[in-house]
């Protein structure tokens, strides 16, 4: 009894761990997002757009040849397979390229364009033959700097008089140093220290000033403050654009902060919904008798793609251990991983060299992955107070709008307890979920 209430303590400390990484996690997803997202997010919705001033005629554009862009530029604009501005992009670039300058919040999820629409605007604005810095892109993380700073680097690609300096950890430069490139990317900390401190560059020369993925931003202690006390450098005339994927309350009073009388752009997310999707639940009484009934409907879920969802670490790392064990091949991504190893278990996965995903919902927040057909719930979605997470349950198995497949899920109900939360989940979305008999699948195909 003693290991029982350690094991049991041990369980606890990782759920409360689990919840301490989250900040953190958010600029993990969002790297992880950038590593595997080679295409645009479908999007039908119609952009938001608010003028700052509303009788200022509104421009948006269908194609790249409409913005005049300089033939480096469309030329590499054309290389990275861009064929037109994206539905965020058609708004966004008139209003950033515009003259003169004007201020702008965007907000769209993450895939849809945001990156490379300020890009191409802080390149569009750099004078090459000026060799001092002009634009300023300040990133949550390292790692998210240096992915905004390959888009600078490709897109720029063609424009080779235009160089780029990362303002990061580790970059230490000789004190007294002028710098010559035009476009400093990095994070708030050492960005502010380059200016304010050793004055490597002069902030009143600065043109643009772009600050991406502001949500992720204020999750860390001091990142707010720093951005702001960069921005109070910068001159009047300079050009504010402020980025995000979501817009609580929080991130839009620090964009407001940022970004003086700002235009602001949003594109809301796609709906999803479950109406394409069939439901069934199967009825067992423990962890084993789910796995039973798992391997029952083995053979009929990996005709398509499948993926797994269990509520811990330690759960989806058993699940994944056993199913290989019966000599079925599936992968693990699992919140221990690196993200690049993350990125690397999703690449497989999306080219169909495993057919079956096993994964605990904080690890697959924000993934999509398109060809999946089936999704298990191994444990059903739960807050931290043990409540039904509806809004996970359709994240998980939804789907968006029309371009939606037709889909299947299954949930596993291993106690009253989770039947109860499975009709609770089941009255909030007002769609049956159907009983499903393993020993009897013909319902299924
Ligand atoms: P966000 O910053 O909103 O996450 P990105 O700018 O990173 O979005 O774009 C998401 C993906 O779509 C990237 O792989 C990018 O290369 C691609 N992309 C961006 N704009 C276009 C476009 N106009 N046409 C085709 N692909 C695009």
């Amino acid at each position: 009894t003693f290991l029982m209430a350690f094991l049991h303590f041990f369980d606890k400390m990782q759920l409360i761990a689990a919840q301490f990484v989250l900040p953190d996690d958010r600029a993990a997803q969002s790297l992880l997002n950038k590593l595997i997202r080679s295409n645009l997010v479908k999007n039908t919705n119609q952009v938001e757009v608010l003028q700052k001033d509303p009788n200022s005629p509104l421009y948006s554009v269908r194609t790249f040849e409409e913005l005049r862009l300089k033939p480096q530029l469309l030329q590499g604009v054309y290389s990275m397979g861009f064929n037109r501005p994206s539905k965020i992009q058609e708004t966004a670039l008139p209003m950033m390229l515009a003259e003169p300058p004007q201020n702008l919040i965007a907000q769209s999820q993450s895939g849809t364009g945001k990156t490379a629409a300020f890009v191409l605007a802080m390149l569009s604005h750099v004078d090459p033959s000026r060799k001092y810095p002009q634009c300023l892109c300040v990133s949550p993380t390292y790692e998210l700097a240096l992915q905004t700073g390959k888009v600078i680097e490709q897109m720029g690609q063609y424009y080779s008089e235009v160089k780029l300096v990362y303002a990061i950890r580790g970059n230490k430069l000789p004190r007294g140093t002028k710098l010559q490139e035009q476009i400093v990317i990095g994070t708030p900390g050492t960005m502010l220290d380059w200016c304010g401190k050793f004055k490597f560059f002069d902030p009143k020369k600065i043109l643009v000033f772009v600050l991406d993925e502001a949500d992720v931003m204020i999750d860390t202690q001091g990142h707010q403050d720093q951005s702001i006390r960069i921005q109070r450098m910068l001159p009047q005339s300079c050009q504010m654009l402020l980025f995000s994927a979501t817009f609580e309350e929080s991130v839009w009073n620090f964009a407001k902060r940022i970004v003086p009388d700002p235009n602001i752009i949003k594109l809301k997310r796609e709906e999803e919904t479950l109406d394409t999707i069939k439901q069934y639940y199967v009825l067992c009484n423990s962890r084993e008798e789910k796995f039973k009934a798992l391997c029952n409907i083995y053979g009929a879920i990996t005709i398509a793609q499948a993926m797994i969802f269990c509520h811990t670490r330690k759960t989806a790392g058993w699940l994944a251990g056993e199913l290989s064990r019966e000599g079925h091949q599936v992968a693990l991504l699992s919140g221990e991983m690196q993200v690049e190893q993350r990125a690397a278990v999703i690449e497989r996965f999306r080219e169909g060299k495993e057919k079956v995903l096993v994964t605990t919902n904080v690890c697959a927040r924000g993934i999509d992955v398109e060809q999946v057909s089936v999704v298990i719930n191994f444990d059903l979605p739960v807050d931290k107070d043990g409540n039904p997470d509806n809004e996970t349950y359709l994240h998980r198995i939804g789907r968006t709008g029309r371009f939606g497949k037709r889909g299947l899920a299954i949930n596993m109900v291993d106690s009253k307890m989770s039947m109860n939360i499975l009709n609770k989940i089941q009255e909030h979305f007002n769609k049956k979920i159907e009983r499903l008999d393993t020993d009897d699948l013909d319902e299924i195909e």
